[in-house]
């Protein structure tokens, strides 16, 4: 695998990772973003294959014991996720760039693996909106958010840890300063 095909974005809850992530699938034919195993349930709307492979905690398991994982994680404390290896070489082989969406100990595990892939951190403007993005969406109870918000304090104190650090103010402009840094093309 050619690491330097291969950008990991992380940041804490509710920054909109999976935003930036969609617009630059959405827009950019030379990336692939990587569908991860998890062992949560689908949400509405969600397709097995597309958003995640979603996968009972057996499955989940073997694929780690196999040694079939790039990363993986529990995240939030509940549930698990990572990033099939095989999936990633696939692309890789196809030309495609590819964009790993994940969490702070999954990035930890790929730098260990693969240091020349690019680190990109993506912070909020401020604390105050990471706060007022999570309780928007509303998609959490309040002990949950709790949870996430005690994470992201964490997670933003690792900030130093990444190559780069792109402040989502805004999701396109955010996600044209991350086209840049992958040398992507839209046509
Ligand atoms: P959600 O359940 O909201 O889709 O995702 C929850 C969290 O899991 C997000 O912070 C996301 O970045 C992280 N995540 C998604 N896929 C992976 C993965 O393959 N590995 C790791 N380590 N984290 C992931």
């Amino acid at each position: 695998m050619t690491a330097a095909s291969v950008t990991v974005l992380a940041g804490p809850t509710a920054v909109g990772k999976g935003t930036v992530s969609t617009y630059i699938r959405d827009n950019y034919p030379d990336v692939w973003l990587s569908v991860s195993a998890t062992t949560r349930d689908p949400r509405p709307g969600e397709e097995d294959g597309v958003h995640y492979f979603f996968v009972g905690p057996e499955k989940f398991h073997q694929l780690v014991d196999g040694g079939d994982m790039l990363e993986w994680a529990v995240v939030h404390g509940q549930n698990s996720y990572g990033t099939i290896r095989s999936t990633v070489d696939d692309a890789v082989a196809n030309g495609k760039k590819v964009l790993l969406e994940i969490d702070l100990q999954g990035a930890r595990q790929v730098k260990e693996t693969l240091p020349e892939a690019k680190f990109v951190f993506l912070a909020p403007p401020t604390w105050d909106e990471l706060v007022r993005r999570l309780i928007g969406r509303g998609t959490e109870t309040a002990q949950e958010q709790q949870r996430r918000l005690e994470t992201a304090k964490l997670e933003l104190a690792a900030e130093s840890e990444f190559d780069v650090t792109i402040v989502n103010d805004d999701v396109s402009r955010a996600a044209e300063e991350l086209v840049a840094l992958m040398g992507l093309k839209n046509d």
